[in-house]
């Protein structure tokens, strides 16, 4: 197989166009070229009048050789790198104790897959539950306010990212093409086929949920084992000269786990568990993460300035952007204030997972046909700003979580104010054009003491700054909605480059987002990966 890069067509280029473009490209016969599929598909919107849709494709030919010789020098031609997964290991036929793993998140749910196709029949442990009893559980918070604190958006089966936008692209290094694991692994349980190929793939809420439950069946049928509403309360660990040993897990039920190889793919919100690793010594720092509030704005506003008069083109989709501002006032120079997790044509999702808080996130469906465009609009912050104990930055989210309860009236809406409002410093009472999607509700206000002022301060700089790339995205009717949190993890549970397991405690592999070491599903579940390979690794060393 052949790969041709930066095959360039316009938009609305007829079917066999691309046909005709690889022959002229290759300098080759129609008869020449057996076959080719669509490796990437992406698309170039700087000129909006002339969108142009850029291909990578796989091309079998009938004399690769030849064409490959005549090429020679053109670094968009090459042989097709082979990116298949070879497992680097199998279970030998007696295991002394079986791998645990802890989450069904991305992270968990692929070290639990990998694991179980190399024979290793992990057990998977889940604290929430099984994922259409978590839908109504979280669906109840959004129609009822009534919050289940073990079945949410944040915890049961599918992890974090269940109800979400579903994006699978991620910016971390891949030299092993982990993400074409992922990606496979994902059709196979159901995912539409064309994520393989463009190039920034989501899947959407509805479809993520039976994905999860297919993932499911499969690693049970190879050996598998599911438990939910079985959380870890504890980890029994032996201790020798300052170097810790797993030995066991113990679930709240009071029920013992004998193990010596542990899955730590707890999230980033499982905060009674992060405490419990500290008092068990676990070695945990401090990290950055950000936070902010979710902006929502009418998603025909960002189609029309991105893609001006294709805007509603079915290739094109729902648009989406990406902003960064680096501020420069007084209250807030040197920090960065960054769209995140924007959701084209979605909603606005209450995802606390405590009670009396209050955190903002986004989701839609594969459709992105809702009216609104949302995106999470954070400020950086560092371990600086919340000095002291590792866990510190935990309270700090407690602290502002709670205050926008607090703001929201107590009932789990969320404090929101018009855009227009809260550059000018005034309070809001009634909404304008765009309807915010955030539910049970959003109670209009002031949010200027939603969160500390440095952080206040930088999204009121950054917002007429947006404007200048986006016209409009600092309109006046745009609502902004509290808090965005739980962009990351705030501690990092570290673990050594080579063996992944923790730095102090040997059979631990601390893994994802939780850990500190993945943001969004695609890097929690090539994580979920490597840590798979490594546990593997370490049972055979061991065996
Ligand atoms: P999680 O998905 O958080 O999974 C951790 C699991 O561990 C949970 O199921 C939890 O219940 C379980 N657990 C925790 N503690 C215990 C315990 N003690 N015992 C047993 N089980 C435990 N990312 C994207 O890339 N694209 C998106 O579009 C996107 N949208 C999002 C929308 C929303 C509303 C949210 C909340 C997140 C979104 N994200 C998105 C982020 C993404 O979901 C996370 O980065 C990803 O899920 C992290 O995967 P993980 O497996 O590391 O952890």
């Amino acid at each position: 197989m052949l790969r041709l890069n930066e095959v360039q067509l316009p938009l609305d280029h007829p079917e066999d166009a691309l046909h005709a473009a690889i022959l002229e490209r290759l300098g080759i016969a129609a008869e020449e070229m057996l076959g080719y599929t669509i490796f990437r598909r992406s698309y170039d919107a700087r000129k909006k009048s002339a969108v142009i849709l850029t291909y990578t494709v796989d091309v079998e030919l009938r004399d690769e050789s030849a064409v490959l010789k005549r090429r020679t020098g053109d670094r968009n031609v090459m042989t097709t790198p082979d990116t298949n997964y070879r497992f680097v290991a199998q279970a030998p036929g007696q295991l002394k104790s079986r791998p645990v793993v802890i989450g069904t998140g991305p992270c968990g749910l692929f070290a639990g897959l990998i694991l179980a196709q190399m024979g290793f029949n992990p057990i998977i442990l889940e604290r929430g539950k099984a994922v259409r009893e978590r839908t109504k559980d979280t669906w109840g918070l959004w129609r009822k306010r009534e919050l289940q604190p073990e079945s949410n958006v944040q915890f049961g089966e599918g992890g974090a990212g269940t109800f979400s936008d579903g994006k699978l692209w991620t910016q971390i290094k891949d030299p092993k093409h982990y993400g074409r694991k992922v990606l496979t692994e994902f059709v196979k349980a159901d995912a539409p086929e064309e994520i393989m190929y463009v190039s920034k793939p989501h899947i959407g809420t509805f479809r993520l949920v039976k994905m999860v439950e297919q993932m499911r069946a499969t690693i049970e049928a190879l050996g598998g084992e599911f438990r939910f509403q079985q959380k870890v309360d504890d980890i029994a660990i032996k201790s020798e000269n300052g170097q810790g040993q797993v030995q066991a897990v113990v679930l709240a039920s009071g029920e013992t786990i004998v193990t010596d190889h542990v899955v730590l793919a707890i999230g980033h919100s499982a905060r009674d568990t992060f405490q419990m690793l500290y008092e068990r010594g676990v070695y945990i720092e401090a990290k950055p993460f950000s936070l902010g509030f979710r902006i929502e704005h009418p998603q025909s506003l960002i189609d029309r300035c991105r893609f001006g008069p294709s805007a509603g083109h079915p290739i094109l989709g729902a648009a989406d952007y990406k902003l960064v501002h680096h501020c420069e006032s007084d209250q807030a120079r040197g920090r960065a204030v960054y769209s995140f997790c924007m959701c084209p044509g979605g909603t606005v999702v209450a995802a606390t997972s405590e009670p009396g808080r209050v955190v903002t996130n986004g989701m839609s469906q594969y459709s992105r046909n809702e009216r609104n465009a949302n995106s999470g609009i954070v400020v950086g912050i560092t371990p600086a700003d919340y000095p002291g104990h590792p866990l510190a930055g935990i309270a700090f989210q407690q602290q502002w979580e709670s205050r926008a309860f607090e703001l929201g009236g107590g009932t789990y809406d969320a404090p929101g104010q018009l855009v227009g409002d809260f550059i000018a410093g005034r309070a809001s009472t009634t909404l304008g054009s765009v309807i915010p999607s955030y539910k049970p509700g959003v109670l209009l206000g002031d949010l200027s003491t939603s969160l500390p002022d440095y952080a206040i301060a930088a999204i009121r700089e950054a917002l007429p700054a947006f404007d200048k790339q986006i016209r409009g995205f600092a309109m006046h009717d745009a609502v902004l909605t509290g808090v965005e949190t739980r962009t990351s993890s705030p501690i990092r549970i570290k673990r050594h480059d080579d063996s992944l397991q923790s730095l102090n405690t040997t059979g631990l592999f601390p893994a994802g987002e939780g850990a500190g070491y993945a943001g969004g599903i695609m890097s929690a579940a090539i994580d979920g990966i490597r840590v798979a390979e490594a546990v593997a690794l370490s049972i055979l060393s061991k065996n």
